[in-house]
C-alpha cells in the first residue's frame, strides 16, 4: 500500500485537473441529487399529496429545505393558476434538464481525470526506464530482461487500471455517499440509522475478498514474467532452436509457464468476478432490509415518512449503490494494483552503486596516462583476476592477451567502470576513476566491444552515436577509415539501411566495422580495442588494422587481441592468465623470453 501511495504522489503535477475533477464531481453530484428529489414532487402531484400552501417562502438559502420549498411554490403556483398537467409537464421539463445537466458534467468530470490517470502512468513509465538504464551492468546480469519488460509493461497497465479506480475512489465516490447520506439523513434519520450500521459488516466481508486477491495477483504477475523472459529467449536463440530441432522442447517449456499462467488467471479472475455478484448480493440485503423497515414506517402512518419520500429514498439510495459497487471494486482493483507498484518499485529502488561521487572531479584530457595498481576482482565467488598491476603512459598502446576466459574483457570492463573493482585502483592522471564524474570518464573513453552493439536502426545513426554532433562529412570519414565505406554503399539505401534488431542483417565483419567507424567517429582520449577484429577476414583485417592503427598512434591505448598483427608494435603486452599476469614486456623481449607468449605466437602462425 505504501508503494501505491508513493505512486499517487506523481499526481501532484496534475492538480488542476484534479481541481476541475472534482469540481465537476460536486457538480454531479448536485445535479444527481436535485434531478432525484424532483421525482418526489412528481409523485406527490399524482397522488394528490401536495398541499396547496402559497405562503411564499422567505429568502433563498442553498439548502434543500429552502430549495424544496421554492420549487413547491413554484409548483403550487401552476397548479393554482390553472391546469395540473401544466405542472407535469414543467416537472418533467425540469427533470430531463437536470438530467441531462448532470451528465454532462459527469463527463467533464471524467474529461479532466484521464490526463491525470494516463500522465502519471506516462510519468512513471519514463522515470522506470531512465532507473533501468541508469542500473548497472551487473544488474542486468541477475535479472532476466522479460521480467524487467513484464514489469515496465503488465505491471503498469495494471497500476493504470488501479490508479484510474483510485482517483475515482478518492475524487467521486466518497462525494458522492457523503451528499446521498446526508440527504437520506434529512428524509429519514431511523432509516438512514438502520442502514448504516449494516455498512461494517458488509465491508469485513470486501476486505476478506480483497487480501485473498493480492495475494493471486502477485503470483500472477510473476508468472507473466517468467514468460516474457522466455519468449525473448526463445526469440533471441532461435537459430539455435532451430538447429538442434528443440522447437518442441522450447515449446512444451512456454507451454507448461503459459498453463500455469492460465490457471492463476482463471483463479484471480473467478476471485474477481466474485467480487460484482458479491457486492449486488449484498446491496440487495440491505435494499430489502430497506423497503421492509421504510415500509413498516409509511404503513404506520403516523406521517414519519410519506409514500413518495418513501419512493425517492429508495431512488435516492439506490444511487448510492453504485458509487458504493465501485468503491469496493476500486477497493479490489487496488489490492491487484499494490502487488504491481510493488513489483515496480522493487525496479525503481534497485540500488545503483555505480554513481558519482560525492564531490566528483571533472576530467576531460589525460595528462599522464592510466595506471591499473593491484586489481583484484570477482564477479560472484571465484576470483577473476588478481592484484593486477600495470601502465599505459599518455600515448602509449599496451595490449593484453591470454586464453579465452583468463579475465581480459573484464579489465575493459573495468577501466569504463561497468563494475566497481572489489580491491586496489584504476586511475587517471593519479585520480581514482571512482572519483571522476561517471559520464567524464566515458567521454574520454571509445571501446569496440568483442561483440559488436548496433541498434536497430540506419547504418547513418548507428555510427552517429559516436559522436551526435558530427557533420555528415565526418560520419563518412569514419566509415571510410573503418573500412566500412564500400559494403554500406553497396547496401540497398546506402548510410540509410536499416541494419535489423542488434544489426542482424549484417555480417559479423560488417558489424564490427561499423563499431570501429563509431569509435573513429568519437575520437577518444583513451581507446580500448576489445577483439575489435575478431570476426574480420585477413584481408579486411589488413585494411581495418592500418586504420586502428592510425588511429592508436598518438592515443592511450588498451588493446585486447589474440591475433599478433594487432599488438606486434604495442609499447608493452601483459600475458593473463586466470587472473594473473605471468609475462609481460615487449613482442621482442617475450620471444626472447620463450615462454607462454612465445607457445601463443608460435600456435597462430601455425593456423
Ligand atoms: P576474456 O579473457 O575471454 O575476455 P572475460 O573477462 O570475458 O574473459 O571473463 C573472465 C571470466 O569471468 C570468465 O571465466 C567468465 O566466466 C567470467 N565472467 C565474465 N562475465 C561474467 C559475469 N557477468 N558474471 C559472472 N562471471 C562472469
Ligand atoms: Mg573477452
Amino acid at each position: 500500500m505504501k508503494d501505491f501511495l508513493r505512486i499517487l504522489k506523481y499526481t501532484k503535477s496534475y492538480y488542476l485537473y484534479a481541481i476541475l475533477n472534482i469540481v465537476f464531481n460536486i457538480l454531479t453530484v448536485l445535479f444527481s441529487l436535485v434531478s432525484l428529489t424532483m421525482v418526489i414532487p412528481f409523485l406527490g402531484l399524482l397522488f394528490g399529496t401536495i398541499q396547496v400552501d402559497d405562503i411564499k417562502p422567505e429568502g433563498f438559502y442553498l439548502t434543500p429545505e429552502s430549495l424544496k420549498d421554492h420549487l413547491y411554490y413554484e409548483i403550487n403556483l401552476i397548479i393554482q393558476s390553472g391546469e395540473k398537467e401544466d405542472a407535469l409537464f414543467f416537472i418533467c421539463v425540469l427533470i430531463l434538464t437536470t438530467f441531462f445537466l448532470r451528465n454532462l458534467f459527469r463527463y467533464l468530470s471524467l474529461y479532466f481525470l484521464t490526463p491525470i490517470r494516463n500522465g502519471v502512468v506516462h510519468d512513471l513509465r519514463s522515470s522506470l526506464h531512465k532507473k533501468v538504464i541508469s542500473l548497472p551492468i551487473g544488474f542486468f546480469t541477475e535479472k532476466r530482461r522479460g521480467d524487467i519488460t513484464s514489469r515496465m509493461t503488465t505491471d503498469l497497465v495494471e497500476i493504470e487500471w488501479s490508479i484510474m479506480s483510485s482517483l475515482e475512489m478518492i475524487f467521486r465516490d466518497p462525494l458522492q455517499i457523503i451528499v446521498y447520506l446526508i440527504t437520506l439523513i434529512l428524509l429519514s434519520p431511523q432509516l438512514t440509522l438502520f442502514v448504516v450500521i449494516l455498512f461494517p459488516i458488509t465491508g469485513f466481508i470486501i476486505a476478506k475478498i480483497g487480501k485473498s486477491l493480492k495475494k493471486s495477483s502477485e503470483k500472477s504477475q510473476q508468472k507473466m514474467a517468467d514468460l516474457l523472459s522466455i519468449l525473448d529467449e526463445n526469440i533471441g536463440g532461435l537459430k539455435v532452436i532451430k538447429l538442434f530441432n528443440t522447437e518442441k522442447n522450447a515449446r512444451k517449456k512456454f507451454d507448461k509457464e503459459s498453463n500455469q499462467y492460465k490457471n492463476l488467471m482463471t483463479s484471480l479472475l473467478r476471485k474477481k468476478d466474485m467480487s460484482s455478484p458479491m457486492s449486488e448480493f449484498l446491496s440487495t440485503i440491505i435494499m430489502v432490509v430497506v423497503m421492509w423497515f421504510g415500509g413498516k414506517l409509511v404503513l404506520g402512518g403516523d406521517s414519519a415518512l410519506k409514500p413518495e419520500e418513501f419512493i425517492g429514498y429508495i431512488l435516492i439510495f439506490s444511487q448510492i449503490i453504485p458509487p458504493a459497487k465501485s468503491f469496493t471494486t476500486a477497493y479490489y482493483r487496488l489490492q491487484k494494483g499494490a502487488a504491481a507498484s510493488a513489483r515496480v518499485y522493487e525496479l525503481m529502488d534497485a540500488e545503483n552503486n555505480i554513481t558519482d561521487s560525492k564531490n566528483p572531479i571533472s576530467v576531460n584530457k589525460i595528462e599522464k596516462g592510466i595506471s591499473i595498481q593491484n586489481v583484484s576482482f570477482k564477479y560472484e565467488n571465484s576470483t577473476i583476476l588478481n592484484k593486477i598491476s600495470f601502465n599505459i603512459p599518455k600515448g602509449q598502446t599496451v595490449a593484453i592477451v591470454g586464453k579465452s576466459g583468463s579475465g581480459k574483457s573484464t579489465i575493459a570492463d573495468l577501466c569504463a567502470r561497468f563494475y566497481d573493482i572489489t580491491t586496489g585502483e584504476i586511475c587517471i592522471d593519479d585520480i581514482n576513476i571512482k572519483d571522476i564524474r561517471v559520464f567524464d570518464l566515458r567521454k574520454l573513453m571509445g571501446v569496440v566491444f568483442q561483440d559488436s552493439i548496433l541498434f536497430n536502426d540506419t547504418i547513418y545513426n548507428n555510427i552517429l552515436i559516436g559522436n551526435p554532433r558530427a557533420s555528415k562529412e565526418e560520419v563518412l570519414e569514419a566509415s571510410r577509415i573503418a573500412n566500412a565505406e564500400e559494403f554500406i554503399l553497396e547496401s540497398k539505401n546506402g548510410y540509410e539501411t536499416n541494419i535489423g534488431e542488434r544489426g542482424n542483417k549484417l555480417s559479423g565483419g560488417q558489424k564490427q566495422r561499423i563499431s570501429i567507424a563509431r569509435a573513429i567517429l568519437k575520437n577518444p582520449e583513451f581507446l580500448i580495442l576489445d577483439e575489435a577484429t575478431s570476426s574480420l577476414d585477413t584481408q579486411s583485417e589488413k585494411l581495418v588494422q592500418n586504420a586502428l592503427s592510425n588511429l592508436m598512434k598518438k592515443r592511450t591505448t588498451l588493446v585486447i587481441a589474440h591475433r599478433l598483427s594487432t599488438i606486434i608494435d604495442a609499447d608493452e603486452i601483459i600475458v593473463l592468465n586466470e587472473g594473473n599476469i605471468i609475462e609481460r614486456g615487449s613482442h621482442s623481449d617475450l620471444i626472447k623470453l620463450n615462454g607462454h607468449y612465445k607457445q601463443l605466437i608460435d600456435l597462430q602462425t601455425i593456423c
